[in-house]
Order: C-alpha cells, then sequence, then structure tokens
C-alpha cells in the first residue's frame, strides 16, 4: 500500500468550515492528525466515531483540544521522524496546559510500543487494532499514568463502527474490507505493524457503501494491504464465501452511477475473474495499481515478492488483453540489499516496457524487525540509493507525460472532486483512468460528472475544458 502524506494541521480555515456539523465546542475536544496511506485516513475516521460515542468532538485545532491523537506511519524512517518533529510541538501546549492528553496511534505506535514513552509527553500508545480500547486508555491516563494497548487481533475488522468522514468534498470516500498482510515481503514492516489478514464480512461493506451512496458519496474506494487475497468464508457454512471479484461486483451494482475504485492489487494473487467483473461494469474504473518493486527477479526473490519479472509482465499483458484501455501504474524500491547496476537496469527497461502511467518511486529504507534487515546488508550506498531514485523518477516523468500527450484532443467523463489548487475559478477531477484533469468551472460544481475535452498536458495534468 502506497502512503500518500495527508496532514491535517495544513488545512486552510475555510475548508475545515465543512467540518463544522462534526464540531460541537461543548463536548471534549479531541484532534487527530493524519499519517501515511489511504488506509491510516480511513483508520482515523474509525476512531473519531468510536471517541463521538465517547462524549467527544472532533476541533480544528491543538489550541482547542483536550485530546490529541497523531495517527501514525512507519512505512520509511522519514515519516516517523516527521512524527518525533509533531510531538516537540504538542510538548509546548502541553506545557501550557498539562491536563492535555496526548496519544500516538498507528503503525509506529504498534511497531515501538512502550519506546514511546521515552518520549514523556506521550500519555497513550494505541495499535491498530486496539481502537476500540481508546475511550478506557483516555480516562485512564486522565487519573495519572501511561497507557498502552498494542495488541495485535485475528479477528478485529472494525465492521459495526461506521466511519466519520473526514474529508471536505463529500464526493470520494475510502471503505476498508481487509486488514493486515500475510505476504511478509522482506522489506516491509506492515505485517508486524497490522498483524495478519483478516477479510471483513462482506454484508457490513455493502451496508457502508449503501450509505454513502444515501448520503451522495459519487465514489467508493476499496481499500485493503492486497485486495486479492480478500475471502470471506461464511463461518456457518464454510461452502459460502465471497472472494475479491464477486465482493466487487456486489459493491458496483449497488448504483450505477456510482464510480467503484480499489487498491492495491497483488501480482501474485490477482485473477481474471477482476479482470472480466472490471470489463463488465462500466462503474468499476478502469485502473489498477499493480506494485511491482523491482524489476529483477533475483531481487525480486530477496523480497520475498513470490513473482517473477516475466510473470508479472504477464499479468500486465493480461490486463490490457481484457481492457485495453485500463490504466496501470505502480510502486518501485530501488536500491535495495544487493541490487546490481545491472539490476537497476532490468528495473529500467521493465518501466521502458510496461509505459506506466504513474508511479510511486522510493529507494530503500530499512525497517528494523523487518526479515530484511535480519537477513540482508542494507549495502547500497544513499548516494547510489538517491542517484537511481534520481533516474528513475525522471524515467518515469517522460513516460507519464507521453502517456498524457496521447488523452490530447480526446474527451473524458470526470468528477468534479473540489476546486484547483491553482486557482479558484478552476476545477479538479479525474477521469475514470484516474488520470487528474483541470478545467475552468463555467459554473459546474463539486459531485458533479462533466465531459471534458484536454487540450493540453504535463506529466501529472490533463488541462481540459468542458464541453
Ligand atoms: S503486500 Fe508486501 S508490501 Fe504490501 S503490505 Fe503486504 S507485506 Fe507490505
Amino acid at each position: 500500500m502506497k502512503p500518500n502524506l495527508k496532514i491535517f494541521d495544513g488545512l486552510k480555515h475555510q475548508e475545515f468550515v465543512s467540518l463544522r456539523p462534526l464540531i460541537d465546542e461543548t463536548k471534549a475536544q479531541v484532534y487527530i492528525e493524519t499519517y501515511g496511506c489511504q488506509m491510516n485516513v480511513n483508520d482515523s475516521e474509525v476512531v473519531l466515531s468510536i471517541l463521538q460515542d465517547a462524549g467527544y468532538s472532533l476541533c480544528d485545532s491543538i489550541e482547542k483540544a483536550d485530546l490529541i491523537l497523531v495517527n501514525t506511519c512507519s512505512i520509511r524512517d522519514n515519516a516517523e521522524q516527521r512524527i518525533h518533529g509533531r510531538l516537540d510541538v504538542f510538548r509546548i501546549e502541553k506545557q501550557k496546559r498539562p491536563a492535555l492528553i496526548i496519544g500516538v496511534i498507528g503503525c509506529m505506535a504498534e511497531r515501538m510500543k512502550e519506546d514511546l514513552f521515552n518520549n514523556r509527553v506521550v500519555d497513550i500508545v494505541a495499535g491498530p487494532d486496539a481502537y476500540r480500547d481508546l475511550p478506557r486508555l483516555v480516562a485512564a491516563a486522565k487519573t495519572g499514568g501511561k497507557q498502552i494497548n498494542t495488541i495485535l487481533s485475528h479477528e478485529e475488522t472494525y465492521a459495526d463502527i461506521n466511519p466519520v468522514r473526514m474529508d471536505r468534498n463529500g464526493v470520494s470516500a475510502y471503505i476498508s474490507i481487509m486488514r493486515g498482510c500475510n505476504n511478509v515481503c522482506s522489506y516491509c514492516i506492515v505485517p508486524y505493524t497490522r498483524g495478519a489478514e483478516r477479510s471483513r464480512e462482506p454484508k457490513s461493506i455493502i451496508r457502508e457503501a449503501e450509505l454513502l451512496v444515501a448520503n451522495g458519496y459519487k465514489e467508493i474506494n476499496l481499500l485493503g494491504q492486497n485486495v486479492d487475497s480478500y475471502l470471506w468464508v461464511n463461518p456457518d457454512d464454510p461452502t459460502d464465501t465471497v472472494n475479491f471479484a464477486r465482493l466487487l461486483e456486489m459493491v458496483a451494482l449497488i448504483d450505477p452511477s456510482v464510480r467503484v475504485r480499489f487498491s492495491t492489487s497483488h501480482p501474485k494473487d490477482m485473477g481474471n475473474g477482476v479482470l472480466y467483473t472490471m470489463a463488465m461494469y462500466g462503474n468499476i474504473c478502469p485502473h489498477i495499481h499493480l506494485p511491482v518493486q523491482s524489476g529483477s527477479s533475483p531481487v525480486l526473490e530477496r523480497m520475498n515478492r513470490k513473482y517473477t519479472r516475466e510473470s508479472y509482465l504477464e499479468r500486465v499483458a493480461m490486463i490490457r488483453k481484457i481492457m485495453p484501455d485500463c490504466a496501470i501504474t505502480t510502486d518501485v524500491i530501488v536500491g535495495f540489499c544487493g541490487e546490481t547496476q545491472q539490476d537497476y537496469e532490468l528495473t529500467l527497461s521493465l518501466f521502458e516496457e510496461v509505459r506506466y502511467d504513474g508511479a510511486y518511486m522510493f529507494y530503500y529504507s530499512e525497517r528494523p524487525g523487518t526479515k530484511a534487515s535480519r537477513s540482508f546488508k542494507d549495502d547500497v550506498s544513499l548516494e547510489v540509493k538517491t542517484e537511481r531514485l534520481n533516474g528513475i523518477i525522471a524515467l518515469q516523468n517522460g513516460i507519464s507525460l507521453e502517456n498524457n500527450r496521447k488523452c490530447i484532443g480526446k474527451e473524458y467523463e470526470v468528477l468534479i472532486e473540489g476546486t484547483s489548487k491553482r486557482c479558484e475559478e478552476e476545477l479538479v477531477g479525474r477521469t475514470p483512468q484516474n488520470k487528474t484533469c483541470v478545467f475552468p468551472a463555467k459554473g459546474h460544481k463539486i459531485g458533479e460528472y462533466v465531459r471534458v475535452k484536454v487540450l493540453s498536458c504535463t506529466s501529472a495534468t490533463l488541462l481540459s475544458e468542458i464541453v
């Protein structure tokens, strides 16, 4: 799963106006800051729901908070360093108001556990499976003493909790369909911070999706570390099962005018069933995020990815055979333990062959406790890692620009998601292929579908006009 850093701290005040209904200043105030992937964004919405039931209201600044929770990411070292920086900011506020409670939740809480109490500003540490316990932990912390719960579960999916949407547009929402991961890629900390894989009961997913549709949402994103291994087995009848292709179909059938997206896929588990289901339903968006991580089979083996360069390329070919207009994006790590120049060039040549529509590109950051940190030497120098990262970013930016240039002159249906950061008179939205479009508003509003014609582009954006 890819991290996308989202900081509530940076939101301009007027954007919080839409949260007003969530804010009730007569209640105890909780301020939630979220880092990392979409799964964390959705978890923060689950946390808010649990705390609302315990009498809390969301607030929009640390100065107003009685409780501050920072939902953390451990995917790379710099993600954790950022949290230490935030804790320093919270310390100043706590010095002014000693009764203020500070909690660290999420993957860093699970990875570091009691070590986080070395920072005296931290009162509570709660892992991703311990959020139901937060009201008790907060109450206990108020009467003194540090509180911790980092027990990982084999059952917990928060299926009965209706997340409180904190997004600003009311158009696109996330639904977690599963938690944890059993893949144990050697570089990855997620299996240690989010535990074993468990698929959520499909009825609860459909119920949540129907509620979103009833509340006017136009897009549903199904989330999982590896959605292709989603498999729910009826505990009363093991022959009654729901796999990801079936779940995707069930969600698509709720309302054909509501778009359905999902992430993240895994090359070793993705079956043709998912592809045929995508091809059958016009509201399942033709975009697949298919992390490759490396183009070299020996490196993939050390990463424990359980597929080869060849089988990955076969999967890409099958996607394009069944859905020729499907966009494909990916994740890649350069500079992994033992990566030679030749391995790196295999990754470059795979990018040249697949010609992705986009990619999240990183150099290897050793995570304590992972299989790789125990088995392999982090022997590629930072200088070489940086050089290789810059090289693949330059290559991919060229490919993204070339792919976007093919869209010039074409028309697409776009779902309007917000105003452009560049100019208030412009709106922003995405094509079904997940390409970002910016266009003059012409009186249209967030949440509408419009048809746009692409006039020009950058590697990241299609500059368009409504037709
Ligand atoms: S599939 Fe691999 S990289 Fe993704 S969350 Fe699971 S262990 Fe991590």
